[in-house]
């Protein structure tokens, strides 16, 4: 945090305005020019070739799938594609980059005037544009530490040299570091549903840079930016952002101005710093790659992308809700991963009562889940697993209390449902008349509860149910009894 913690009233006084740029790798088996393969954690140097290293004569081929993926990412975040985009060399020199230039797209992205739509404090959802999707290629990785002689050499990994990649670069549009983080949160959630990345940020194939300012609110003119790199992950990009939204009002209370450049964020001390000058001079001097003829992106290309786009996590929670009757944030539990949600739908659909399987798996299995800390992936029971429970359920050969039990031996003894029902399945009465004499007994006991059910107090019969319930430890079997006690009663 800044020296001195500045007041709330002086912090209200501005408003930041937040632009984010996320470059993202696409998960091709090949490279984006070339057919090395594109993997990460090959041994260093072992996947290039004279066309990643820019090897002079050496010509790029472009990757069809990566155009796919690229077009596929694009229409996901609601962009316009270019059918005719251009690409060109960004130059610039660095050890990591034997080649001197990158291949990239600059005035012609193959997409453009996207949005993606984020959830606010308030419950509202807010609108956050998206400028364009380029499509390039990255660069080799310096490696400045885990060798004896790290003090003073460096050495270079030009494996990562031509991965494929695409830059999404957001409007600035976001004001709060809490609405930067959701922003990031659902890209990432809409490209991992579309396949084209593991969006793995360990890995680097997720990475963000955020470009801050701040102004007087109400004024008009935006501030000067300062651009954050080097954030590797989302909560470090909220930390990032409200560091140097703070840094940046103070130096403008005091009398300062802010220096437009470029800063790293340093995770360990919770503090942006400014590069060196040297590192942040950028004249790219943009031209059009000669290379490369235009992408062509055809209206039949585009209706293929656009037949292979799955639903996406927006519109399948919203569906969800309807479907299933579940409350918001249940609908986003279970439609946290596509995989996860395409198990429990496919589930759910072979069940008697798919809300009830939503239900028993939100409540029960969740539950224990959460009091283990256990993920979704370590549960003993099995999505069939927990459709035959709400099956016996729905049909009343188990009671509530019964299937809490079995969960229970479930966890314990990390089995699944089948197997612990098989050997442990309840006792149950099924007999009327032995269920009819105790109910008997129970309306006999009871005749205040008796009277007022029959002068309309309906629900009463739950009070029966359970009496008779308890007499027999849970065991009757729920269905029949709930219709015995209504004829006793109605009769
Ligand atoms: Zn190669």
């Amino acid at each position: 945090m800044p020296a001195a913690a500045l007041a709330p009233e002086v912090l209200a006084k501005y408003e930041p305005v937040i632009g984010l740029e996320v470059h993202v790798q696409l998960l091709t088996a090949t490279k984006a020019f070339c057919g090395c393969a594109n993997h990460f954690g090959s041994d260093p140097n072992t996947n290039i070739c004279p066309v990643c290293l820019g090897l002079p004569g050496a010509l790029p081929v472009l990757n069809a799938k990566a155009v796919e993926f690229a077009t596929l990412a694009s229409l996901a975040i609601n962009c316009e594609v270019r059918e005719r985009s251009i690409f060109a060399r960004k130059n610039y020199f660095y050890p990591d980059l034997p080649k001197g230039y990158q291949i990239s797209q600059y005035d012609k992205p193959i997409a453009e005037h996207g949005f993606i739509d984020v959830p606010t404090a308030d419950g509202s959802m807010k609108r956050i544009g998206v400028t364009r999707l380029h499509m390039e290629e990255d660069a080799g990785k310096s490696l400045h530490d885990g060798f004896p002689d790290s003090a003073t050499r460096t050495y270079l990994d030009l494996n990562r040299c031509g991965t494929p990649l695409v830059e999404i670069v957001s409007e600035p549009d976001i004001r709060t570091p809490d609405e930067a983080f959701e922003y990031l949160t659902r890209l990432k959630e809409i490209l991992l549903y579309t396949g084209v990345s593991d969006c793995n940020m360990e890995e680097g194939s997720l990475r963000c840079d955020a470009n801050v300012s701040v102004r007087l609110r109400g004024a008009e003119k935006f501030g000067t930016k300062v651009e954050v790199k080097n954030v590797n992950s989302f909560r470090f990009v909220r930390l990032a952002l409200e560091y140097e939204i703070e840094r940046q009002i103070e130096v403008i209370e005091a009398g300062g101005r802010i220096t437009q450049e470029s800063r790293l964020w340093n995770a360990a001390e919770g503090r942006t710093y400014s590069m060196r000058s040297k590192e942040q001079a950028h004249d790219y001097r943009y031209f059009p790659e000669p290379d490369l003829p235009p992408l062509i992106v055809s209206p039949e290309f585009l209706a293929e992308a656009k037949s292979k786009l799955p639903e996406l996590p927006e519109a399948r929670r919203a569906r969800m809700v309807a479907e299933y009757e579940l409350t918001p944030k249940d609908a986003a539990t279970l439609t946290n991963s596509r995989e996860f949600a395409d198990r429990f739908e496919a589930a759910a659909k072979t069940a008697r009562n798919p809300r009830r399987v939503a239900n028993v798996l939100l409540s029960e299995i969740g539950g224990r889940l959460n009091a283990l800390g256990l993920e979704q992936e370590q549960s003993p029971v099995s999505m069939a697993g927990i459709v035959q429970a709400a099956d016996l359920l729905d049909e009343g050969k188990i009671s509530s209390k019964q299937m809490k039990q079995l969960f229970d031996v479930c966890f314990e003894k990390g089995e699944d449902f089948p197997a612990v029902y098989e050997r442990e399945k309840p006792e149950q009465i099924t007999d009327s008349s032995a269920l009819e004499a105790m109910i008997d007994q129970v309306i006999a006991t009871n005749p205040k509860q008796v009277e007022q059910y029959r002068a309309g107090k309906t629900t009463l019969a739950g009070f029966f149910v359970g009496q008779v319930m308890k007499a027999t430890k849970g065991q009757a079997n729920p269905a029949l009894l709930n219709e015995l006690v209504v004829k006793k009663l109605e009769g």
